[in-house]
């Protein structure tokens, strides 16, 4: 690994973990906590010193965009915004290992400053890679997995301070399970990824007749990065795709609905109203009858919602708590304002998503337990093994984890 250090960040700016009074808050606002204290580790030497000095539990919390209460803790809080960057770059390989907290944002002009780049980004960018990756967090693509499936090698602190290491090669059992993991096994200091030469994207977007949903499948087969929109009041698809080009970048200021740029700037949007949001991941040959239900139920019992239904593909991984384990996959989206009500619009569009086999995204609202979860995972019993080995005294649990993974 050539470029040892290369772009390290020391102590970047960032917005405050916690509130004034020391509560903590997720971005839309539905989750609060208390944690006793909040710990900002450096180093891995001061991550493992926090980890070592808290006798209760601990949670790990990245940007804290999770709708649901994955980072709530009555006990220690640990967040690693304060340990970012690049530590290394192998050309040859195309990876880099970075520090986990990094945020997604500052990662994109680090990587391009090597020729490399993600080769995947979701909707915004302001996740740190540990959260995206410890929840599935994906974008749009039928040929490309999850930023889960970018992770080569994961370095973490376990519950007694020790450092441990997987890959495929060392511990290969842990590896695949600790790519989603919740924040369960331990708390990831850093990550190697695989990479891909960097590239500009053009960003189409246009209107289309909601009949042209039928034949998304095959539609998103003709593109790198396709997915759509649609609310009820409007009863139209918005369409969005985004394709590799070797044009220069080139914001067009004359069609706001077309750019060409880097793909770390194309990708991201900016998401500056706050929402609560449910996606579920269904089988991709479901996707589309999925989405006709979805739109029925709203059409007939929320069609004010402006918000969007979000509609995507993910390829399959290996992944044991992967929303797209071993299948091809359509992520179904429903956003509702954050100070609206969505509990009924939740409930309700969870029932559709439950009877096409649906998985929930980890980060985002559903009301599933380890009862219901289990029987979506064929491998479930593997993560919870891997769970016993890393974590036997439950430090990295919480309420919320014990409810979701069942001990
Ligand atoms: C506006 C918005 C847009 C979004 N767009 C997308 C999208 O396009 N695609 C998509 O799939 N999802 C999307 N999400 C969901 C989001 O990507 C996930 O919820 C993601 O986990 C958030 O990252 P975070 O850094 O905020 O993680 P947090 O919410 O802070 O944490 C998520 C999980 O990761 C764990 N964790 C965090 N850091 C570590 C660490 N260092 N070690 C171990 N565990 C850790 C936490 O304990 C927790 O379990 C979006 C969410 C919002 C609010």
């Amino acid at each position: 690994m050539p470029d040892e250090n290369q772009g390290l960040m020391a102590t970047p700016a960032r917005a405050p973990i916690l509130q004034p009074d020391g509560r903590f808050e997720n971005w839309s606002g539905r989750v609060e906590a208390r944690p006793t204290r909040l710990e900002q580790p450096t180093s891995l030497a001061e991550l493992q010193q926090a980890v070592r000095s808290h006798s209760g539990n601990i949670r790990v919390v990245g940007t804290g965009h999770s709708c649901t209460p994955l980072c709530a803790t009555d006990g220690l809080l640990i967040n690693l915004d304060r340990d970012c960057g690049v530590v290394a770059v192998d050309l040859d390989k195309r990876r880099a290992t970075i520090r986990a907290g990094s945020k997604i944002h500052d990662l994109g002009p680090s990587l391009r400053a090597h020729g490399l780049a993600l080769h995947n980004q979701g909707d915004v960018d302001v996740q740190s890679m540990a959260g995206a990756v410890s929840t599935g967090t994906h974008g749009t693509g039928p040929t490309l997995g999850s930023l889960s499936t970018a992770v080569r090698r994961i370095e973490m602190v376990l519950a007694n301070g020790d450092t441990f290491s997987c890959s495929p090669e060392v511990e290969a059992e842990v590896f695949r399970c600790a790519r989603v993991s919740l924040g369960a096994l331990g708390v990831i200091h850093e990550l190697e990824l695989e990479l891909v030469p960097a590239y500009n994207l053009h960003e189409r977007e246009w209107k289309a007749d909601v009949a042209q949903a039928d034949h998304f499948l095959e539609t998103a087969k003709q593109t790198r990065h396709l997915e759509f929109f649609w609310s009820p009041p409007r009863d139209v698809l918005y369409v969005k795709s985004l394709d590799p080009t070797d044009a220069e970048p080139d914001p067009m200021p004359d069609n706001p609905r077309e750019c060409i740029g880097p793909s770390f700037e194309v990708f991201p949007s900016i998401r500056e109203e706050r929402f609560n949001e449910m996606e579920y991941a269904v089988p991709a040959e479901r996707g589309v009858e999925c989405f006709r239900e979805v739109r029925e139920v709203m059409l007939a019992r929320y069609p004010d919602v402006m918000w969007p239904v979000e509609v995507r593909t993910l390829a399959a991984d290996d992944i044991p708590l992967s929303p797209a384990f071993e299948r091809e996959t359509v992520t179904i989206s429903v956003h509702q304002a954050a100070e609206l009500p969505c509990d009924a619009l939740f409930a309700d569009t969870q029932a559709v998503f439950a009877n096409h086999g649906g998985r929930p995204h980890w980060g985002k609202f559903h009301d599933l337990d380890a009862k219901t979860l289990a029987p979506l995972y064929p491998e479930w019993e593997a993560f919870a093994r891997v769970r016993e080995r890393l974590d036997p005294e439950g430090r990295f649990a919480s309420d919320y984890l014990r409810r979701l993974l069942g001990s």
